[in-house]
């Protein structure tokens, strides 16, 4: 077969699928010169004493080979401390953590482990762009269940529809991405009384990579937390998000279920061995440090000062936003001032306002009609989040209220 490009080519099992929306609006940003709210990703770096950890292992031979399989032991302790004096979860951090090449890893090797031909993988909707196409490689059948805007509760009569004795694995993201959306206590045990019912074979994949970047007075719930979902799930969790270092790629997993961390350590083995040494190394040591602690204990308040940067930049243009509950990230409802597709207003906003975000409808398989919410990253320094507010201010001010 001749492909695009001319060459030899064999049709994938994801041929249907194109570039994701988050490198095209970064691509596009990039080619028009405007500012880039649209990717996740901070414009600054990670706490100068982890980079000096970094250093340091890099120049040690021994740090620069193949680290254990499930990870470097004294990382694994060191998660397992900053999961019991964070989030109040008790794990043994040989047998119950495994350090992952990024939470992306994580969750497809979690479906390589338990979805087979046919399985079928419950995902809400919007959701992040993984996990479809991460059931769809296995063979697996999505069935999605949607998030119902404006206050982004699961739609339990169509969750009580799709869940059967099919259903092996349920896909939770909270905080959630795009909507920012933190799951309840109560829609944890709903969720459990549903599969308990009807389901009782699944568990749950719980991204909970912002699990750090919640707002009070939201607080996160972990898959980890629940006296149901405790046993039945492993969660994915991304040093990117907590250390501003989202090219690192990497992350770890933790279950409650020995059993279930087993099985999935059987296919991690060979899909990547393992993660990155020296970097588990530098991380290991820096979590050790007070300072690494106090880090992450401070991540909800500095990312709410970055939010509140934008928010006052931001606060006469007159799009709707709404308060995040969790992630780097807010919602901005346009309809009262722009017409036309979400994916046209984004492109329409980056070339002509000269900042760039992100259309909600490639959150779906099919996009309900009449989305009208743009995500907008507020991971960034001040100066960038002051230089978006201007010129959207200037782009709104030039509308003159008109709806464009
Ligand atoms: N899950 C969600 C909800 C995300 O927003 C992201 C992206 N940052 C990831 C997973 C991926 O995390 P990682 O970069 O560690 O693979
Ligand atoms: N998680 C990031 C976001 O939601 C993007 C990661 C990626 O580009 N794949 O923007």
């Amino acid at each position: 077969m001749v492909g695009g490009s001319g060459g030899f080519w064999v049709r994938g099992k994801l041929h249907r699928y194109g570039i994701s929306i988050f490198a095209e609006m970064t691509r596009l940003a990039r080619s028009v010169g405007a500012v880039n709210l649209a990717q996740g990703f901070p414009d600054f770096g990670p706490p100068l004493l982890l980079i000096e950890e970094v250093k340091r292992a890099f120049r040690d031979p021994l740090m620069n080979q193949y680290a254990p399989m499930v990870g470097v032991p004294a990382l694994q302790e060191a998660i397992a401390r900053l999961i019991g004096e964070t989030l109040g979860i008790q794990v043994d951090p040989l047998r119950r953590v495994t350090v992952t090449a990024g939470a992306t890893q994580a969750i497809y090797t979690c479906l390589a482990t338990w979805v087979e031909k046919g399985g079928e993988v419950v995902v809400f909707e919007p959701a992040y762009d993984s996990y479809v196409p991460g059931v769809e490689v296995q063979g697996g059948r999505v069935r999605c269940v949607p998030l119902v805007a404006p206050g982004w509760e699961p739609d339990w009569n169509r969750l009580e529809d799709v869940l059967s004795e099919k259903t092996v694995c349920i896909i939770v993201n909270t905080p959630h991405n795009p909507t920012t959306v933190v799951w309840r206590r109560e829609w944890w045990d709903r969720l459990a009384e549903l599969a308990q019912r009807r389901a009782p074979r699944a568990i749950v994949i719980s991204d909970e990579v912002y699990a750090w970047l919640v707002f009070r007075p939201f607080r996160h719930v972990s898959a980890l937390h629940h006296a149901y979902w405790g046993s039945r799930s492993l969660s994915c969790f991304s040093f990117g998000k907590l250390f501003h270092a989202t090219g690192w790629k990497l992350g770890f997993v933790v279950s409650l279920s020995s059993g279930l961390m087993e099985e999935f350590r059987k296919v991690h083995q060979f899909v990547v061995f393992s993660a990155n040494a020296p970097l588990q190394y530098a991380l290991a040591r820096y979590l050790d440090r007070g300072e690494g602690l106090a880090e992450v204990r401070g991540l909800s308040d500095a990312f709410r000062s970055r939010l509140d940067v934008f928010l006052k930049s931001v606060s006469s243009v007159p799009l709707v936003w709404r308060q995040p509950e969790g992630t780097y990230f807010i919602l901005a409802d346009y309809g009262g001032v722009l017409d036309g597709e979400d994916r046209l207003v984004a492109e329409e906003l980056t070339r002509s306002a000269g900042v760039a975000a992100i259309p909600l409808s490639p959150f779906y398989v099919e996009a309900p009609s009449g989305l009208r919410y743009l995500r907008f990253c507020f991971a960034k320094r001040s100066e960038t989040l002051e230089e978006a507010g201007r010129r959207l201010r200037a782009y709104f001010d030039g509308l003159g209220g008109r709806k464009s």
